[in-house]
């Protein structure tokens, strides 16, 4: 049995919906269908989900916003239109809609997942349509129906435990069932969305629960490249990969899959296969637990923006007992989560996501940092970007911290910090912002070549 997800691309209109029609039907394996709002039909594109948060958003201010209420409808009416659907649908979805407004309560952030939701919701729907139009037996199934209950963090939420038990019933059913990716319901019955790009998560619990055989994950590449082809565009495709290596290099900047939708794989040992709705004969990218290491050391070098450091000075700082714990604390008090700590005997750096410090609490933790722990010294460093190298094969080759920071200081970039996890299937490089992309395509080249 096998748990299939298509992304926001593979969903955006009708002639992409009917390939994925082409692939359930190709399989009588493929009994789960996972989907995504639709999302872009061409680049510069706005995705459904990022319609709805604008239509929320204008609702929520006490606009007029029948404007932005139509460019949501008008995208399903372009589906239904295009597979020859009923008009009965794009009424639904109307209707939907409009209950969903209506009906919002007092929590402005339980009605923003409520209506972020429904890009998925409204999609499986019109979807389910498009499988029986097609003379496919299909069924649409509710998350909340299902059983799918997550935590009451509004945007942001997870996935409660006992869920997998309920969800495992799902193997039961004898058509092809339709499900909407992205959302769940909390113990008290509303509506919650996992974070965005989400449906990948919904996918990887479902495959979980129901024990499948395979996660597939249908997406607009043929794989997994071990570099961002924007930034190289030769980078070599990586056909094996073990979960370890997909999370690091998920985490770090790889968009194809969703780094929280590693876990529930992990925990049941589902392999996932990621793979292309424009090409499905491609052998796409399959992650399992464990991978043969070949020659090839490094199998994938992710980079993002958006990070910045705290960095703190102390002489003497080795010797004081609890001094990490207390500054984690400030952190903890303040609700802000860290992702990298390195540290030296007298100084320590906090690397965080810029979006998780606001001025206020900047200035605020900084404060705390000086009156709480009397460090010598106090920086903030602004506009950082990390590049992660990561492979399985790391942990056994010398000299490969030398090999990258001799081939980023021959491309001219300075290293702001470095940190080598502790699982030695990775090594963290922080650069500035405006290094990145220069030092990606020299690691690039002396990685692959
Ligand atoms: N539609 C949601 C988003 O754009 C979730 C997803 O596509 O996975 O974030």
């Amino acid at each position: 049995m096998k748990v299939v997800k298509f992304g926001g691309s593979s969903v955006a209109n009708a002639e992409q919906i009917s390939k994925i029609i082409r692939i359930v039907s190709s399989d009588s394996d493929r009994r789960i269908v996972v989907v995504s709002a639709p999302g872009k039909r061409f680049k510069k594109d706005t995705k459904v989900t990022d319609l709805l948060i604008e239509l929320a958003g204008e609702v929520l201010a006490g606009n007029d916003y029948e404007a932005a209420f139509a460019a949501v409808v008008e995208r399903y009416a372009e589906i239904q239109r295009g597979l020859g659907l009923s008009e009965a649908i794009v009424a639904t979805i109307e209707e939907d809609l409009r209950g969903r407004i209506l009906d919002r309560g007092a929590i402005n952030e339980q009605f923003m997942d409520s209506m972020k939701a429904s890009g998925e919701d409204n999609n499986a729907k019109v979807i389910t349509e498009a499988f029986i139009h097609a003379g496919i037996p299909a069924v649409y199934l509710h998350p909340g129906e299902a059983g799918m209950l997550l935590s009451d963090e509004f945007g942001n939420a997870e996935i409660l435990p006992e869920s997998f038990a309920t969800l495992a019933a799902l193997r039961e059913m004898d058509k092809v069932i339709v499900f909407p990716g992205f959302f769940g319901v909390t113990k008290a019955g509303e509506v919650a969305t996992f974070p965005r790009g989400g449906s990948d998560i919904t996918g990887a619990i479902l495959a979980a629960a129901v024990k499948a055989d395979v996660y597939e994950n249908f997406t607009d590449v043929d794989s997994v490249y071990a570099m961002d082809p924007r930034l190289v565009p030769n980078a070599p495709a990586i056909e094996r990969m073990t979960y370890r290596e997909m999370r690091e290099l998920s985490y770090a900047g790889f968009g194809v899959f969703h780094d929280e939708a590693i876990l529930p794989a992990v925990h049941a040992e589902i392999p996932i296969c990621i793979k292309n709705t424009n090409r499905p004969e491609a052998p796409g990218t399959r992650v399992t637990l464990t991978r043969e290491v070949g020659t090839q050391v490094v199998s994938g070098i992710a980079s993002s923006d958006g990070f910045c450091s705290i960095s703190i000075n102390k002489y003497m700082m080795n010797r004081e007992v609890g001094f990490g714990r207390r500054l984690l604390q400030i952190l903890e008090e303040e609700g802000v989560p860290y992702e990298h700590t390195p540290s030296g005997i007298d100084s320590i750096s906090i690397i965080l996501k810029s979006s998780e410090l606001c001025a206020e609490k900047e200035s605020l933790i900084v404060e705390r940092i000086h009156a709480e722990l009397a460090p010598d010294f106090v920086d903030i460093e602004h506009g950082l970007a990390l590049l992660m190298l990561v492979g399985e094969g790391m942990h056994f080759v010398l000299g490969n911290a030398a090999q990258a920071t001799t081939a980023l200081g021959n491309a001219g970039v300075n290293i702001e910090m470095i940190n080598m996890g502790a699982s030695e299937i990775s090594i963290m490089f922080a650069v500035k912002e405006k290094d990145r992309k220069k030092s990606i395509q020299a690691l690039g080249k002396s990685y692959f070549g």
